[in-house]
């Protein structure tokens, strides 16, 4: 199992069952309520209004891209008219883009912080857990389906069981895809984007890969939001490791390369590893900091994990440009954020 070249089952060997999900429940019920009363509050610091501002375009481009690039899997259209579709430029005339995991993570972790300020691990562990119980045939990887019902029993005990998946804990891209709004957030202070994304990261993903997707797509998003994003500014935050590697590899790849070629060179996600799927993601996000429309376009011709990649790149991103630039019917169609 797992180990070293850590393949599917260090990730979680895939994703669930994907169906359409229905309206899902609160993801806040007695559950959390009870959760509160036995924890000691601490008043949440103060988050600056620049730092929330630049977290909610992060968001909602997050979901934009995650709801845009899962319109791409065989599910909904087969490999060769996806192809010419995304070559077109042809939007994708379903009424309804559903999210997906990465959104309904993303929007875990999102309030989390809303109400602590900061990662609390257990507080987050819950929600984590909520969420993937309010709806869970949004996608989740095998890993997630194991952990997160243990975790809506036990928060706490993500201590034991995060590191205990897979024998040395995921290096999936679960807490990647969900983390730019957390760097945007924190954008004015790059040690905190780095500290919180890791706390952030190991609830579920204890393999120091895994980790280092998360700082590495916190990081860029920060960047972003301050204007400042480049791959070789990221891989210097990013700790050491196949996931930096990757980053700089992207760094030293030229933008006027086709982005099909650069998946080919950088990964798509198709191995549901982070360092499978930030590099090319991230990759894309820098060829298209100001244009989140183009953005995504680019990140969906590399196919692979395509709702992840776009999540990425979307939540990187819309950190500098929100959403207010994508075309009107993407924002009509996507499923609200609630
Ligand atoms: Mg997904």
């Amino acid at each position: 199992m797992l180990g070293t070249a850590a393949g599917p089952a260090a990730t979680g060997g895939g994703r669930g069952v994907r169906r359409v999900p229905g309206a899902g429940n609160p993801v806040y019920g007695t559950g959390l309520r009870r959760h509160h009363a036995r924890m000691t509050t601490n008043p949440p610091p103060m988050t600056t209004s620049a730092g929330l501002a630049a977290a909610r375009r992060s968001l909602e481009a997050l979901a934009l891209g995650d709801a845009f690039g899962e319109r791409w899997f065989p599910l909904f259209r087969e490999r060769r008219q996806a192809v010419n579709e995304i070559r077109a430029r042809r939007t994708p005339q379903e009424a309804l883009w559903h999210w997906t995991d990465d959104t309904a993570l993303a929007l875990a972790l999102h309030r989390s912080l809303d109400e602590r300020g900061h990662v609390d691990q257990d507080h987050l562990a819950l929600c984590y857990a909520l969420a993937f119980d309010a709806d869970r045939a949004r996608g989740y990887g095998h890993g997630m389906h194991l952990l997160l019902p243990q975790l809506l029993a036990a928060p706490a005990e993500w201590r034991t069981l995060a590191p205990g998946l897979f024998d040395g804990g995921s290096l999936g891209n679960g807490a990647a895809m969900r983390v730019a709004p957390l760097g945007a957030r924190f954008h004015e202070d790059l040690d905190r984007v780095v500290e919180q994304a890791g706390l952030s990261a190991a609830v579920t993903h204890a393999h120091p890969d895994g980790i280092a997707g998360a700082v590495a797509v916190a990081v860029a998003a920060a960047l972003s939001a301050r204007g400042e994003f480049t791959l070789e500014a990221v891989a210097d935050r990013t700790p050491e490791g196949p996931v930096r590697d990757g980053v700089r590899r992207a760094a030293r790849t030229p933008f006027a390369t086709e982005p099909w070629r650069a998946a080919d060179l950088l990964g798509n996600g198709q191995r549901i590893r982070a360092d499978d799927t930030v590099p090319f993601a991230l990759w894309t996000a820098a060829r298209h900091p100001d244009d989140l429309e183009a953005a995504l376009w680019a990140t969906a011709e590399g196919f692979g994990d395509v709702d992840t990649t776009c999540a990425i790149t979307g939540g990187v991103v819309g950190a500098a440009t929100g959403t207010a630039g994508a075309p009107a019917e993407w924002l009509r169609r996507r499923e609200p954020l609630g």
